[in-house]
């Protein structure tokens, strides 16, 4: 017997059902991005492995556990990248497009990490990114967080809220680290087996964890905004400044660490309690030493990513970005009266570009007709039978409406659907 074939664990088809809601997410991010001056840049998916481990760092969950690595034929060590702002750096050293010039970058597509798969976690996911470089000021971190604002307003999502941290220069940071690994020390019998180990690795990532039997015990730590530098403390001022100016609503989080090793200064998540546990529906922060680290001129960096299947729950569980089917189905009985009802879709797709026109192909009676008239959810079914196309005219059934059938001359087909505002 043959196994039935299956998707790959973790890894989604997104039906046609929900596909629509989608597209509306999609033209939503792309518009605002364009309306920001973000310009879209693609990248592949596949990377050479190192530019993660060197990147993301080698001491992250994404690079130790999660990252789809291989050997290509050629033996080269290539991963599926499992996030987008590596990638979009490598590519802007590789083209020079740092030099002396700020950019404004935007990417989208899928990720994917090794992770157990649940709601809201998958192993390929989607996300949209942002990404502006050479601008090392509070202005442009508020400038990101105002599209993410403007984001989920125009989709009009509820209930998503901003959460604000800073990470300081890693020199401070370093002083910091010291402080954290005493606190743990004395702890040391309540950590868990991952923290312990990172206690000498990773200490900050401890912050991170998602146990909840470390939870007090992180709650108590020693918080790293009290170690700041002197410079990373004003530019998170002038940022708070800003937010605050601009009517953004924001929370300190001093436990917001991130899970990866690249950023400085901000750091900052929009969370919402809709979601259960994976309740992040996208971070970002300032990564300031990433340019340099990855053979590049030092070039300061800022950007965010989205979780686009989470968006995508939450819109669903918020009914919003219900794809609005609609249109006009072209029943017809006969071989004379389809070819006609071919020519009349032709004809109304010139004159309303916009609306779906769906045309029964495949015969069948009247009756099944109009049955899968009214499951393609379009609102008109026009009839060509015989008699119709005898005289000239079109049956016009409203199926959405209870509205008498009428006949039209086909010639005046259009004008009256507009009159009755369907096309
Ligand atoms: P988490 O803490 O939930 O694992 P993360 O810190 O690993 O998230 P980032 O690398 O910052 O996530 O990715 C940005 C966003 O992408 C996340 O906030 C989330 O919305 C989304 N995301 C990350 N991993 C997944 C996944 N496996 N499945 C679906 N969405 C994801
Ligand atoms: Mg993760």
């Amino acid at each position: 017997m043959t196994k039935k074939l299956q998707a790959v664990r973790g890894m989604n088809d997104i039906l046609p059902e929900r596909s629509g809601r989608w597209h509306v997410l999609e033209d939503v991010v792309r518009g605002v991005f364009a309306d920001y001056g973000y310009r879209e840049i693609r990248l592949p998916l596949l990377e050479p492995t190192e530019l993660f481990a060197r990147s993301i760092g080698e001491v992250t969950d994404i690079v130790e556990k999660e990252m789809y690595t291989f050997a290509d034929r050629n033996g080269e060590s290539i991963t599926l990248r499992p996030e987008g702002t590596a990638g979009c750096v490598r590519a802007c050293i590789q083209h020079g497009l740092l030099h002396n010039q700020t950019q404004r970058l935007w990417y989208g597509g899928p990720m994917f990490r090794y992770e157990r798969p649940q709601r809201g976690r998958y192993r390929q996911f989607y996300q949209f990114g942002a990404e502006a470089f050479g601008m090392p000021g509070p202005d442009v971190d508020a400038e990101l967080i105002l599209i993410g604002t403007r984001i989920w307003r125009t989709l009009g999502l509820r209930g998503i809220r901003l959460e604000l941290n800073s990470l300081g220069l890693p020199e401070a940071r370093a002083g910091y680290r010291a402080v954290l690994v005493d606190y743990f020390r004395a702890h040391r019998d309540r950590l868990d087996r991952d923290s312990q180990r990172r206690l000498e690795s990773n200490p900050l990532r401890i912050l991170d964890s998602k146990n909840p039997d470390l939870q007090s015990l992180v709650a108590e730590a020693p918080r790293l905004l009290d170690h700041l530098d002197p410079e990373s403390a004003a530019h998170f001022q002038g940022l708070r400044t800003l937010l605050d100016q601009a009517g953004i609503e924001y929370r300190i989080n001093p436990r917001l660490v991130r899970g990866l090793d690249y950023y400085t200064r901000t750091v900052f998540e929009w969370v919402t309690d809709q979601l259960g546990a994976q309740g992040t529906v996208c971070a970002g922060g300032r990564y300031d030493g990433l340019v340099s680290e990855l053979g590049g001129q030092a070039t300061p960096g800022v950007g965010f990513a989205m979780g686009v299947d989470r968006l995508i729950d939450l819109m669903q569980d918020q009914t919003l970005g219900e794809p609005d089917l609609g249109g006009i189905y072209l029943v017809a009985s006969g071989q004379a009266a389809a070819a006609s009802a071919l020519v009349l879709a032709e004809r109304l797709r010139d004159q309303s570009p916009g609306t779906r026109i769906l045309l029964n192909c495949g015969g069948g009676s009247f009756k099944s007709q109009l049955k899968r008239a009214d499951k393609s959810q379009a609102e008109v079914a026009l009839v060509l039978g015989e008699e119709e196309l005898a005289m000239g005219t079109v049956g016009v059934k409203f199926l959405r409406r209870s509205v008498e059938q009428r006949t039209r001359p086909m010639a005046e087909i259009a004008e009256h659907l507009r009159a009755e505002g369907v096309i």
